[in-house]
């Protein structure tokens, strides 16, 4: 395709160089493409021009059925450990990497569709995707990039014209998706399952050289390399904890490389605070529940360790025993992160080293008054910007135990909380879960406004707008307790 003056230049540098892991395969057709939604502001950083995004050739290359010349669509082999059961074949099975594309700042990034068709990874599955579930993607990952998690982005959803049939009839939908890679734990388990060990070293080099450069020219590459996912994905689990987002499905399959969050299916964001947290239908026995999610990351990168066991050292014991001992650096990576995180939540931007202040104690007993009170997460801590600048009554409207937040209100106003620090720390909009329900539910019947709406609110979580209040508070009582599906 061209766009503008350039012409899209995609490599194939997964294809190419781990031609083992994908299978060069074509994008089902779609009868009436229909753009949904386009993200501007990311086609413009991948270089691509949004004019001609718009036109039928643009939906061509947004849905996989024009690939421009020197682009191979691929689908990616993985493995995965679901639910802790392990699939040896997993692979995209409605998906498909159309290639890589250099950034503005010269990054190297995936652009990949979702919802394209059967694939031969697709087993029972129909190989498509339904609009409101692609839309949710897009919403929750335009929060997660504005309240500066790092994430996979979507660049467009198109309705395909065609029918996806679940418990009812839904119009189907690609979604076009940008990622630094779709390298995840399951990519290594599968090639280390296929017992090719020239595989498995072509794969720890390429997520090396893309994403962990410096473990390059560390003494154990291979080592550095798992050390440096272990950081990563630590950091990511205190960034997701502190939101009080619930990502659903974190099998292995769904943990990137890369240190991005991945595949948004049942996620939601926690409202009244509980560990217990559970959205998803599926997960009965609460294994990703809110609580348990830095253990199920902790549980994935073991899997990943397993993977690189051949490439630690000849022995298998010696690698086992670096590989545990490696893995040991997440528990103190994540406290620490979660620690200095809750310190900003509260306003509070001296490091947790100097400690002597309390913060940590007081940051504490503050979740404990929003647990025992059932008080909403994001709304708890935003209101403290209220309370520095001299309202507390926002705070105290919140509690029941006036007596408790008293109490911590004025032994936190004693550290002098910054107000400033406080407002881009605690967002004030989040993706609520029954606006999401209601704006893909109006997208589903064809009403688009309420999920453009809610993009743009979700875009700059911390400045308040006047005419936006709806989008700050909680789900009213009648909304009930909300579940969310997978395999949508
Ligand atoms: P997920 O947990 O949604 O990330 O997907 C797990 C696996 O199921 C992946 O291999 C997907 O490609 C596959 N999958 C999910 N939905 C479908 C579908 N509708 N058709 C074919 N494969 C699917
Ligand atoms: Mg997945």
């Amino acid at each position: 395709m061209t766009t503008g003056s350039a012409t899209t230049v995609f490599q194939h540098r997964f294809a190419d160089e781990l031609g083992e892991l994908a299978v060069p395969w074509q994008a089902a057709e779609t009868p009436d493409p229909r753009l949904l939604l386009l993200n501007d502001e990311l086609a413009l950083e991948l270089g691509l021009d949004p004019v001609e995004l718009r036109t039928s050739e643009g939906l061509g290359l947004l849905t996989g059925t024009r690939v421009p010349p020197g682009a191979t669509s691929v689908a990616q082999a993985y493995a995965g450990h679901q639910f802790g059961g392990y699939s040896p074949r997993l692979g995209d099975g409605r998906a498909l990497l159309l290639g890589e594309l250099r950034d503005r700042e010269g990054r190297l990034r995936d652009l990949h569709l979702k919802g394209s068709g059967r694939t031969p990874f697709s087993r029972g599955g129909d190989g498509l995707a339904a609009v409101g579930p692609m839309l949710r993607e897009y919403v929750v990952g335009e929060a997660m990039h504005a309240l500066g998690v790092p994430t996979t982005r979507a660049l467009a959803v198109v309705a395909t014209g065609r029918p996806v049939h679940r418990e009812t009839v839904l119009p189907g939908a690609v979604l076009a998706r940008v990622a630094s890679s779709h390298l995840r734990v399951g990519t290594f388990q599968y090639a280390a399952a296929t017992g090719d060990l020239g595989l498995l070293r072509r794969l720890a080099d390429f997520a090396i050289e893309r994403h962990h450069p410096a473990a390059a020219t560390a003494e154990h590459p291979y080592r550095a390399l798992f050390e440096s996912v272990v950081v990563t994905q630590a950091e990511l689990m205190a960034r997701w904890m502190l939101l009080g987002f619930v990502h659903g499905v974190m099998n292995t399959d769904n943990m990137t490389i890369s240190g991005e969050t991945i595949d948004y299916g049942p996620c939601a964001f926690m409202e009244a605070f509980d560990p217990a947290t559970v959205f998803s239908s599926i997960d009965t026995g609460g294994r990703y529940a809110y609580g348990n999610q830095p253990a199920a990351a902790q549980w994935n990168l073991a899997r990943f360790a397993e993977s690189l066991l051949p490439l630690l050292a000849d022995e298998q014991d010696t690698a086992v025993a670096l590989a545990v001992e490696s893995l040991g650096g997440f528990a103190p990576t994540y406290s620490a992160a979660w620690s200095t995180g809750l310190r900003a939540k509260l306003g509070l931007s001296r490091t947790a080293a100097d400690g002597a202040d309390g913060a940590d104690e007081l940051a504490a007993e503050f979740v404990q008054l929003l647990r025992a009170d059932h008080v909403d997460w994001t709304s708890g801590f935003r209101a403290l910007g209220s309370a520095v600048r001299g309202d507390v009554d926002q705070v105290r409207g919140l509690f029941l135990d006036l007596v408790g937040i008293d109490d911590w209100l004025a032994r936190w106003l004693a550290l002098s909380p910054e107000g400033s620090l406080l407002d881009r720390t605690n967002p004030l909009y989040i993706p609520r879960n029954h606006l999401v329900e209601e704006a893909l539910d109006a997208a589903t019947a064809g009403d688009l406004a309420p999920v453009r709406q809610l993009v743009e609110v979700v875009r700059d979580p911390w400045t308040e707008r006047p005419g936006l209040e709806r989008y700050a508070v909680p789900a009213p009582e009648g909304f009930g307790r909300y579940t969310t599906y997978c395999g949508t």
